[in-house]
Protein backbone atom coordinates (compact mmCIF):
# COMPACT_ATOMS: atom_id res chain seq x y z
CA UNK A 1 0.00 0.00 0.00
CA UNK A 2 2.65 2.29 0.11
CA UNK A 3 1.83 3.69 -3.60
CA UNK A 4 -1.31 5.24 -2.43
CA UNK A 5 -2.06 8.28 -1.13
CA UNK A 6 -5.12 7.49 1.01
CA UNK A 7 -6.85 4.18 2.09
CA UNK A 8 -10.48 4.35 3.02
CA UNK A 9 -11.80 1.45 4.66
CA UNK A 10 -15.54 0.74 4.23
CA UNK A 11 -18.06 1.75 1.70
CA UNK A 12 -20.87 3.15 3.49
CA UNK A 13 -21.94 6.68 2.99
CA UNK A 14 -18.95 8.51 2.98
CA UNK A 15 -16.24 6.16 1.81
CA UNK A 16 -17.28 6.08 -1.99
CA UNK A 17 -17.94 9.68 -1.89
CA UNK A 18 -14.33 10.74 -0.28
CA UNK A 19 -12.99 8.54 -2.21
CA UNK A 20 -14.36 10.23 -5.51
CA UNK A 21 -13.34 13.91 -4.12
CA UNK A 22 -9.66 12.81 -3.39
CA UNK A 23 -9.12 10.95 -6.58
CA UNK A 24 -10.86 14.24 -8.19
CA UNK A 25 -7.79 16.04 -6.20
CA UNK A 26 -5.37 13.68 -8.22
CA UNK A 27 -4.64 11.39 -5.13
CA UNK A 28 -4.00 7.25 -5.78
CA UNK A 29 -6.55 5.68 -2.99
CA UNK A 30 -7.64 2.07 -2.19
CA UNK A 31 -11.07 1.23 -1.32
CA UNK A 32 -11.19 -1.63 1.44
CA UNK A 33 -14.80 -3.52 1.94
CA UNK A 34 -15.14 -6.18 4.07
CA UNK A 35 -18.72 -7.44 3.41
CA UNK A 36 -20.85 -5.59 0.94
CA UNK A 37 -20.36 -2.48 -1.02
CA UNK A 38 -22.35 0.43 -0.22
CA UNK A 39 -22.36 -0.32 3.36
CA UNK A 40 -25.62 -0.54 5.79
CA UNK A 41 -27.91 1.81 4.18
CA UNK A 42 -28.06 0.38 0.64
CA UNK A 43 -28.03 -3.19 1.89
CA UNK A 44 -29.45 -3.87 5.03
CA UNK A 45 -30.54 -0.61 6.22
CA UNK A 46 -32.79 1.99 4.87
CA UNK A 47 -33.55 0.87 1.45
CA UNK A 48 -34.31 -2.81 2.41
CA UNK A 49 -36.36 -0.92 5.28
CA UNK A 50 -38.46 0.54 3.10
CA UNK A 51 -38.84 -1.68 0.76
CA UNK A 52 -40.50 -3.65 3.77
CA UNK A 53 -42.80 -1.74 5.22
CA UNK A 54 -43.88 -0.64 1.41
CA UNK A 55 -44.41 -4.34 0.84
CA UNK A 56 -46.59 -4.41 4.33
CA UNK A 57 -49.12 -1.41 3.06
CA UNK A 58 -49.41 -2.91 0.14
CA UNK A 59 -50.54 -6.54 1.54
CA UNK A 60 -52.39 -4.87 4.15
CA UNK A 61 -54.57 -2.19 2.58
CA UNK A 62 -53.33 -2.56 -0.89
CA UNK A 63 -51.87 0.33 -1.60
CA UNK A 64 -48.25 1.74 -1.39
CA UNK A 65 -48.06 5.13 0.32
CA UNK A 66 -45.32 7.84 -0.96
CA UNK A 67 -42.88 8.92 1.16
CA UNK A 68 -40.29 11.74 1.52
CA UNK A 69 -38.01 10.55 3.89
C1 LIG B 1 -32.61 -1.01 9.74
C2 LIG B 1 -31.98 0.35 9.45
C3 LIG B 1 -32.73 1.31 8.78
C4 LIG B 1 -32.17 2.56 8.53
N1 LIG B 1 -32.93 3.48 7.87
C5 LIG B 1 -32.43 4.71 7.63
C6 LIG B 1 -33.19 5.68 6.94
O1 LIG B 1 -34.33 5.45 6.54
N2 LIG B 1 -32.64 6.90 6.71
C7 LIG B 1 -31.35 7.19 7.14
O2 LIG B 1 -30.91 8.32 6.91
N3 LIG B 1 -30.60 6.27 7.78
C8 LIG B 1 -31.10 5.06 8.05
N4 LIG B 1 -30.34 4.12 8.71
C9 LIG B 1 -29.01 4.51 9.15
C10 LIG B 1 -28.00 4.42 8.02
O3 LIG B 1 -28.00 3.13 7.45
C11 LIG B 1 -26.63 4.73 8.64
O4 LIG B 1 -26.68 5.99 9.24
C12 LIG B 1 -25.55 4.75 7.58
O5 LIG B 1 -25.52 3.53 6.86
C13 LIG B 1 -24.21 4.99 8.26
O6 LIG B 1 -23.23 5.06 7.24
P1 LIG B 1 -21.72 4.70 7.56
O7 LIG B 1 -20.96 4.94 6.29
O8 LIG B 1 -21.30 5.45 8.78
O9 LIG B 1 -21.71 3.16 7.97
P2 LIG B 1 -22.14 1.88 7.12
O10 LIG B 1 -23.17 2.18 6.08
O11 LIG B 1 -22.44 0.83 8.13
O12 LIG B 1 -20.82 1.50 6.33
C14 LIG B 1 -19.67 1.00 6.96
C15 LIG B 1 -19.00 0.03 5.99
O13 LIG B 1 -17.68 -0.23 6.46
C16 LIG B 1 -17.42 -1.61 6.34
N5 LIG B 1 -16.40 -1.93 7.33
C17 LIG B 1 -16.49 -1.76 8.67
N6 LIG B 1 -15.34 -2.14 9.24
C18 LIG B 1 -14.53 -2.58 8.25
C19 LIG B 1 -13.22 -3.09 8.22
N7 LIG B 1 -12.49 -3.27 9.33
N8 LIG B 1 -12.67 -3.43 7.02
C20 LIG B 1 -13.39 -3.26 5.88
N9 LIG B 1 -14.63 -2.76 5.84
C21 LIG B 1 -15.20 -2.43 7.02
C22 LIG B 1 -18.75 -2.30 6.59
O14 LIG B 1 -18.79 -3.58 6.01
C23 LIG B 1 -19.72 -1.32 5.90
O15 LIG B 1 -19.93 -1.66 4.54
C24 LIG B 1 -30.84 2.86 8.95
C25 LIG B 1 -30.09 1.87 9.61
C26 LIG B 1 -30.63 0.63 9.85
C27 LIG B 1 -29.79 -0.43 10.55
Amino acid sequence: MDDHDAIIIGTGQSGPSLARRLVAAGQKVAVIERKFFGGTCVNTGCTPTKTLVASAYAAIWHVVPVTTA
